[in-house]
């Protein structure tokens, strides 16, 4: 290996190492092996992150919707490197056990947006997502219903991209060139006002998605329909509220039809919607609940499912029937990852930074509405607590996309960067989403508004000069 390679401390060397090497999720891999242009990111702390460039970034998007304490907190990195001393690693198959997993399952249970009795460790939302499936099938299997299995999920739904996870998300870019989505996933429609419920008053807007999902049941059959998945506010798919009375609706047609209901909590759980789970804030009653993400502030890769009471009740009742529950990962109960959660969950409670998220949220959400309410390529501004999005329309009156190969979103993306701030354009449409960590202040706040601000004005202009507008 040359010494160039060993030490790499040229920045351009760095992005052409990543280049040549790693092979990136969710990039275009033909553009990117041609001319890619890695950002190589060095360090952060707080909101801040900073390239080898030496060029500063507000991290607006907390990572991936993650680093909900912020960047560089001493308490989880102490604590994980404290119980990486004392016991860096004990798997849980065959009644196995240490410490802070038990601790934390505990705490998980404690703080429960509804009554939780079990906690199922795994690595990422993708597996949790995975195991919830897996958990409904031996749910089903053990109930003497084998056929009642099929999962309901929504179009634009993000749940991760195992073959199950992937298979219940409802964006076609997670689908096409992998054989998705899966015959027993089924999907309706997504709660998204602007392009589903356009000029629909609230109630009306819930009778519409109600009634596809009721459709949906019957032509399936409520007897082959194990569970729905739901984000209580849906993130990758384009930060979409649902209208007052959705939840209430769609659980009573969940518990007419015997179908449980997984709220998938990755993104909103610890804090990220002003409340502890999004179950709060959205009026939720899951049977099984998925976190990961805000769980460590993604400063360990751990996930956990959560199961209510009535579910392991059966579990438990089928006993040994079918040997040993057969699944679990090497990671699963990983006591690293236990001790930076509870640093985390720690940190949110000394320093309330769930309630700091819900009036940062309201800052946030003020700021959007004053820059962008009358803008022409602004078609919708959504949010709640501290996640938002903006969409860019070609035309705002009667609603109209841009052509998706204009690229519009991750345009202004890029044209924000440039200004130092760090968003995300969304798979689904030409959304932009924010979702910073609990620290941003109401400054930083204020400089990534106007950063997007000039970076819209930017590519509007460049669409006028082009024609495309
Ligand atoms: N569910 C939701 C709601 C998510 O946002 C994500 C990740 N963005 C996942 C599941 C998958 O999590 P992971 O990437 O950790 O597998």
């Amino acid at each position: 290996m040359s010494n160039a390679i060993e030490n790499p401390v040229n920045a351009s060397l760095l992005s052409d190492l990543d280049r040549q090497h790693v092979f990136h999720p969710f990039t275009a891999l033909g553009s990117h092996e041609r001319d890619g242009a890695p950002i190589v990111m060095t360090h952060a702390e707080g909101v801040m992150m900073h390239d080898s460039q030496g060029r500063d970034y507000i991290d607006a998007m907390a990572g991936l919707w993650c680093v909900n304490v912020g960047y560089g907190r001493e308490e989880i990195a102490n604590a994980m490197r404290d119980q990486a001393m004392e016991l860096s690693y004990c798997h849980a198959f065959s009644s196995m056990a240490s410490d802070k997993p038990a601790i934390l399952a505990g705490r998980l249970i404690e703080m429960a947006p509804v009554p939780m009795s079990k906690v199922f460790f795994g690595n990422s939302g993708s597996d949790a997502n995975d195991t919830q499936a897996k958990l409904v099938w031996y749910y089903n299997n053990v109930r003497g219903k084998p056929a009642k299995k099929k999962i309901i999920a929504r179009q634009r739904g993000y749940h991760g991209v195992t073959v199950m996870s992937a298979g219940m998300t409802g964006l076609p870019g997670l689908h096409a060139g992998f054989d998705l989505p899966l015959s027993f996933i089924k999907h309706t429609m997504a709660p998204h006002r602007l392009w589903e419920g356009h000029g629909l008053s609230d109630a009306e807007f819930v009778a519409k998605l109600v009634d596809d999902l009721e459709q949906l049941i019957a032509r399936e059959g409520a007897d082959t329909i194990g569970a729905m998945i739901m984000e209580p506010v849906m993130g990758a798919g384009g930060v979409i509220v649902p209208p007052q009375g959705y939840y209430e609706a769609i659980q009573s047609v969940l518990d007419r039809h015997d179908i449980l209901l997984i709220a998938d909590e990755v993104i909103c759980g610890f804090g990220r919607l002003g409340s502890m789970f999004g179950c709060q804030a959205m009026g939720m009653k899951p049977d099984l609940i998925t976190v990961a993400k805000g769980l460590t502030s993604a400063y360990f890769p751990l996930s956990a499912c959560m199961v209510s009471d009535k579910v392991w009740q059966v579990l438990v009742a089928g006993g040994d029937r079918f040997g040993a529950f057969g699944h679990g990962y090497t990671y699963s109960s990983h006591p690293v990852g236990a001790a930076a959660a509870l640093a985390s969950l720690d940190l949110l409670e000394k320093e309330n930074l769930v309630e700091q998220a819900g009036r940062r949220g309201e800052h946030l959400h003020r700021r959007l509405q004053a820059a962008f309410a009358d803008h022409p390529l602004v078609g919708e501004i959504r949010g709640f607590g501290l996640i938002g999005a903006i969409e860019l329309v070609a035309d705002r009156d009667a609603p109209k996309a841009f052509d998706p190969a204009l690229k519009v979103a991750p345009r202004i993306v890029s044209a924000a960067r440039d200004r130092g701030i760090i968003s995300r354009a969304l798979p689904a449409s030409d959304s932009l989403a924010f979702s910073p960590p609990f620290v941003i202040t109401e400054a930083q706040i204020d400089r990534v508004v106007e950063g997007v601000r000039e970076a819209v004005d930017e590519v509007a202009a460049e669409l006028k000069a082009s024609g495309d507008w």
